[in-house]
């Protein structure tokens, strides 16, 4: 229904609103010799009382009316309301409750067919508008402003009305050009004006800014990146690639979601698409699901080439590029056959020990452990080295040393994550065990043998799979000897009894009226890790070296990058200047120092390092609420400042990645509650809810 006929009247109609104009010209900007005279001033600061009251006074009434849906009364107290604030974020309050008032009253003449009437409620809506921005020019007041002019208004009641807020979104460009919801919205209504520049513009430009976000393009923009474009080019795809310098080339994982879009959604031609996973590919080979994206790319391009009789030359030459795809695509075919073979209780746990080189070992890592890059090389050494020990124990020629390592670090930065992450890949059975509740037997607590009995039910009862096994001795830095401390809890008795163990020998393990079996633990790989926080005399063991080698300690919880870069030098030294004497110092005896050959630091986490653990890992959290959402019939939004903010304040709670669990569960526990089931079809999470929740 057209309403009115002429729709350039928005050009004049805020010069004519003299009302609310007069009535919001207040001017609360004082300068300070203005406040300093209303401080020694008792009638300005009678006045200023006053003007509380009637602040408070119109508020009141405001409201009163409003839910009394006297939309007219309510929106002049609002207005006289607004010369007395004192305070911003009121104030805005005002304005919004202002444009509100009008909406509902255009609503309500137009319900009624007074359309002349309506029209001038239009124009003060629009006027609210202007006010607000004019006050408080923020993209999200355009936003609002771009969404009511273009979408309530001409969706319902005048198309042409897609262009005025297309004008209100190019003043909003200029003033906020890296706001890519900007772009979003502006694209959304070149959709209904057939803009088709624009909206290249709209897409280009916000492919630049969020190029690494596929999953933001691709739910905003996804069809018209390719689809539009599919009979002349791959135009916008093309401009992600090339986006900064060709910086998406680093990133594998958004490659991979780009490239398996196209592959699901365009029809044989997407040797981009290809060169996207193999890129990626060669990148991040252990990619979850990559090697499967990468063969279903070939085999629809060679299908396109041959329908399209393609040249045997062409073809020829396309498989000789590609050849590692051949051979990825019968490692598939036996892994698939393999799998189908083995029940999947065998398949837990790998009967033969098969040596992975360090490389591929850091790779699988990547997978799952952000950061801690030093840390992931030197337990891949490790690691590797206690694999080849015992793939060639027996053999002439190839002794080695029982090893053990030693992880330092701080409260949840990945130290136990580490360790499981190599148990699962080696499919070998794995137990954390608290050392600080070592006690001498006889006592309540545990021996240190407990933590074989641990291993044997791991693995099922099974004695030769434990005693190929790791075990993970958590809050070692509490069994540090101390004078006057005792044996019983901790200390030199704990470390004397684990002691044991690490050397590798044959240990009875069960106690009175238990089964009792005998285990040899020279094939197991104890791991001892804490983080080391407090000497004797107060400082962290990366203190002490710091003051004695005059180098940086452990890195502290910074994030500016330039830092970063600095402390993991520091970090680096700290490892190499790590001595037996120092551990000794710390409390350790040195036989049980002498048992652990690879003694690996590990940072604190940075808040842009939190931010990725939500969503990159392949267990990553996000992902995981996202597929119970979607389990549930509920498209589960997440906006990129919902991430950041729940990095924020992680980072703040000072324990590492633990804190992103506990603070995800409070979000997401209300509407797992209450969604399920209900008329809901999204869940939009951003900034404010995820403070909404923080503030519980
Ligand atoms: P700690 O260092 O105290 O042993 P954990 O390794 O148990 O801490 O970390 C707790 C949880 O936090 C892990 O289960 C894992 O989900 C997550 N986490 C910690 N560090 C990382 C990391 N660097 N990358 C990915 N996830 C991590």
């Amino acid at each position: 229904m057209i309403f009115w006929q002429n729709t350039a009247f928005l050009k004049g109609i805020f010069i004519n609103l003299s009302i609310i104009t007069n009535a919001m010209a207040g001017k609360d900007a004082k300068s300070l010799e203005e406040r300093l005279r209303l401080g020694f001033d008792c009638d300005a600061l009678c006045s200023t009382e006053q003007k509380k009251e009637e602040l408070r006074i119109n508020k009141v009434n405001g409201m009163g009316a409003f839910l009394k849906e006297d939309y007219s009364s309510a929106r002049q107290f609002f207005i006289n309301a607004i010369p007395k604030t004192g305070d911003k974020q009121e104030k805005e309050w005002f304005y919004r409750k202002i444009i509100e008032c009008s909406k509902e009253l255009f609503k309500n003449l137009m319900d009624n067919q007074l359309e002349d009437k309506a029209e001038e409620e239009f124009k003060r809506v629009c006027a609210g508008y202007e006010h607000l921005i004019k006050a408080f020019e923020t993209s999200d007041n355009y936003l609002d402003y771009m969404s009511f002019v273009g979408f309530e208004m001409s969706d319902k009641y005048d198309k042409n009305l897609f262009e005025e807020a297309k004008k209100i979104g190019e003043k909003a460009l200029c003033r906020f050009p890296e706001d890519h919801r900007l772009y979003k919205e502006m694209y959304d209504l070149c959709i209904y004006t057939q803009d088709d520049e624009l909206e290249d513009n709209c897409i280009h430009t916000a492919a630049k800014l969020k190029f690494n976000d596929a999953d933001y393009m691709l739910d905003s923009f996804g069809n018209a990146l390719w689809q539009r474009h599919k009979d002349n080019g791959i135009i916008p795809f093309q401009t992600i690639m090339e986006c900064r310098g060709g910086a998406l080339y680093e990133n594998p994982a958004a490659l991979q979601k780009y490239g398996k879009y196209m592959v699901d959604n365009v029809a044989g031609n997407d040797k981009l698409a290809l060169h996207m996973l193999y890129t990626a590919y060669c990148k991040k080979p252990l990619m979850p699901g990559l090697k499967e994206d990468l063969v279903d790319a070939f085999e629809q391009t060679m299908e396109y080439m041959k329908k399209n009789n393609a040249p045997i030359a062409e073809r020829k030459l396309f498989i000789a590029r590609y050849q590692k795809i051949l051979e990825i695509r019968k490692e598939l075919a036996g892994e698939n056959e393999k799998e189908n073979e083995k029940s999947a209780d065998r398949n837990r746990f790998s009967s033969e020990i098969v040596v992975v080189n360090p490389k591929e070992i850091k790779q699988y890592l990547d997978q799952y452990v952000i950061g801690q890059e030093q840390a992931k090389r030197g337990v891949s050494v490790g690691y590797y080295m206690h694999l080849l020990r015992l793939k060639h124990q027996g053999e002439k020629n190839s002794k080695m040393d029982k090893s053990n390592i030693l992880l330092l670090g701080p409260t949840g930065c990945g130290k136990t994550y580490m360790l499981q992450i190599l148990a699962q890949m080696s499919k070998v059975p794995f137990v954390i065990f608290d050392t600080s509740k070592i006690t001498s037997a006889g006592y309540v607590g545990s021996d240190a043998e407990d933590c074989l009995k641990s291993l044997v039910n791991a693995a099922e009862g099974d004695i030769e799979l434990a005693q190929r096994g790791i075990v993970y001795l958590d809050e070692a830095d509490k069994i540090k000897a101390k004078p006057g401390y005792g044996k019983d809890v901790g200390g030199e008795g704990a470390q004397q009894q684990l002691l044991k163990l690490l050397e590798g020998s044959i240990v009875n393990v069960g106690g009175h009226n238990e089964k009792k079996f005998q285990i040899d633990t020279k094939n197991i790989l104890f791991v001892v890790g804490g983080a080391f926080s407090y000497t004797e005399e107060g400082g962290s063991i990366g203190d002490r070296i710091q003051c004695r080698e005059k180098v940086v300690g452990f890195r502290m919880q910074k994030d500016e990058p330039e830092e970063t870069k600095t402390c993991k030098e520091d970090k680096k030294n700290i490892v190499t200047k790590l001595t037996d004497k120092d551990l000794h110092e710390y409390g350790f005896l040195p036989e049980f120092i002498g048992r652990l050959h690879y003694r690996i630091v590990l940072d604190s986490l940075t808040k842009p390092e939190l931010r990725r653990i939500l969503t990159e890992p392949g267990n990553a959290i996000i992902p995981q609420y996202e597929n119970a959402f979607r389990l549930s019939g509920i498209k589960l939004v997440i906006r990129d400042d919902a991430l950041d903010t729940i990095a924020e304040e992680a980072f703040a709670l000072n324990a590492g990645a633990r804190s992103l669990k506990t603070i995800c569960d409070k979000i997401f526990e209300d509407a797992l509650f209450h969604l399920p089931g209900s008329s809901t079809t999204e869940y939009i999470v951003n900034r404010t809810e995820v403070m909404r929740y923080i503030k519980k």
